[in-house]
């Protein structure tokens, strides 16, 4: 049995009830190989199986009061994986979905993100199954308040910076960090994706999505060719999704559809401006379903209960949650002739529907490197949190740009040198393990 898969089954004996965990570490595991054949020293100082444990899981009970007088219960998670490159960092997950498993998984794949944006930040992840949807702001704010009563205890500027994820946007940071603030009667740089009144970075909200677009196209040039024409069929209509589409529009492509998890919309027309404008609004504002969006754009229509990945297109940009594009999918937008598929979300595609892409030729930018434009431009909002002052939004957009374009190169660059040129899967793994592990090694057993 080969390293790897020692590891691998320690990790699933020990994890029975985590499949999305032991998902990610068999994606991250599987591409290492080459590199550990040619490294004995991380077998001999145990860097796998050290990096399969967090070095800390808290978790802890949030209890709140809603509208109704009633008492409520939820759970409140932070997992922080690994600080060997810098305080821990990454975002809080408001869902029902979310479990153990779920944030170790994101915590585990946060760590090597990190490590390509060649900022100083470790891994870390959180949240609540607390659902949002439905919920007033005065519900909201109390269950942020009681849950960073218990959080803070646990994060600090240079401990561990929590930032945003799905069902946590301006609001929910906002809420948390006014809590923070008060009990610990600090005004510090403990979060990002904060508002750019009080220390928010200008393009922050964007970065996601700007950055999956501009992989995307690094992805392409490199190959000659360009987005510009490109029809893209985006998932999810939140703030990777919005920016996505934002972007897409503003290189020249055309995005023609938009989900949510009860469904998707396609507009044959193209999604433009003025309608993605609208989708802000209906989302951000109103809060309210995508399937709305047929009624003003009759020429669009709605699909319920299905994902947009049998539309045609050049371009695909899934932008919603993990697992959701399977191999059925990956087949149907092979036979459409899809070109580039750039991963918004985090681990949106299964391995095996990444084996049909990649065997079909497409170009597949994994969620570790196409989705760190967020993380990275988190990275720039603490640079700017500590020397006290804001960037201009053309400015933190090049850093972005140049951030992505570095990411492609040593993606690119490691999946070359270990002999899987144009494999980014590969890339991005090899090139995030080598920079974590050898750090591991420099600090010693701890
Ligand atoms: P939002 O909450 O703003 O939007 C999430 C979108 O995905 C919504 O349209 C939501 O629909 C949909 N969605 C969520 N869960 C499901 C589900 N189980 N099935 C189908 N649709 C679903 O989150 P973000 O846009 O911030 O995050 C989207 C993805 O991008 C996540 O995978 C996140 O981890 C990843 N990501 C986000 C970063 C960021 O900076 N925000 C950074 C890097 C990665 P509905 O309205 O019905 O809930």
């Amino acid at each position: 049995m080969s390293y790897t898969e020692a590891v691998l089954e320690q990790v699933r004996k020990a994890n029975p009830e985590q499949p999305e965990f032991c998902q990610a570490v068999q994606e991250f595991l599987d591409s290492l190989a080459p590199v550990l054949d040619r490294r004995p020293e991380y077998r001999k100082a145990k860097i796998l199986e050290r990096m399969v444990e967090p070095e800390r899981v808290v978790m802890f009970r949030v209890p709140w009061i809603d509208d109704l007088g009633e008492y409520q219960i939820n759970r409140g998670f932070r997992i922080q994986f690994n600080s060997v490159l810098g305080p821990y960092k990454g975002g809080l997950r408001f869902h029902p979905t979310v479990n153990l498993s779920i944030l170790k998984f994101l915590g585990f794949e946060q760590t090597y993100k990190n490590a390509l944006t060649t900022l100083s930040m470790g891994g870390a992840k959180g949240g609540s199954d607390f659902d949002p949807k439905g919920k007033s702001d005065a519900e909201v704010m109390k269950f942020c308040q009681s849950l960073m009563t218990e959080l803070r205890r646990h994060i600090g500027q240079d401990t561990d910076i929590p930032a945003g994820d799905i069902g946590v946007g301006l609001r929910e940071i906002g809420y948390l960090f006014g809590q923070y603030r008060r009990l610990e009667n600090e005004f510090s740089g403990v979060m990002t994706g904060k508002s750019v009144n009080w220390g928010g970075s200008l393009i922050r909200p964007e970065a996601t999505g700007y950055g999956a677009v501009y992989f995307a196209a690094e992805m392409l040039g490199h190959h000659g060719r360009t987005l510009e024409g490109k029809t893209c069929v985006i998932s999810g209509s939140g703030n990777v999704a919005q920016f996505t589409a934002k972007k897409a529009i503003e290189l020249g492509a055309k995005p023609v559809t938009f989900s949510d998890s009860n469904g998707y919309i396609h507009d044959p027309e193209g999604i433009t401006s003025e309608k993605l404008r609208y989708v802000m609004e209906l989302k951000n504002i109103r809060r309210g379903r995508i399937e709305e969006f047929v009624e003003r754009y009759p020429g669009a229509t709605y699909h319920p209960d299905e994902r947009p990945w049998s539309v045609p297109c050049q371009a695909a940009f899934p932008s919603a949650t993990e697992n959701e594009i399977q191999v059925a999918d990956a087949e149907r937008l092979v036979a459409n002739g899809v070109e580039v598929i750039a991963e918004g979300a985090n681990m949106p595609t299964t391995p095996e529907a990444v084996d049909v892409l990649q065997s079909a030729g497409v170009l597949f930018g994994p969620g570790k490197a196409a989705n760190a434009g967020g993380v990275a431009t988190s990275g720039l909002e603490m640079s700017q949190n500590s020397m006290r002052l804001s960037w201009t939004a053309d400015e933190v957009d090049s850093r972005l740009r140049q951030i992505m374009r570095q990411i492609h190169e040593a993606t690119s660059r490691a999946a070359e040198e270990y002999g899987f040129a144009g494999n980014y899967v590969v890339g991005a793994n090899i090139a995030g393990f080598v920079k974590v592990a050898d750090a591991m090694l420099d600090q010693g057993l701890v």
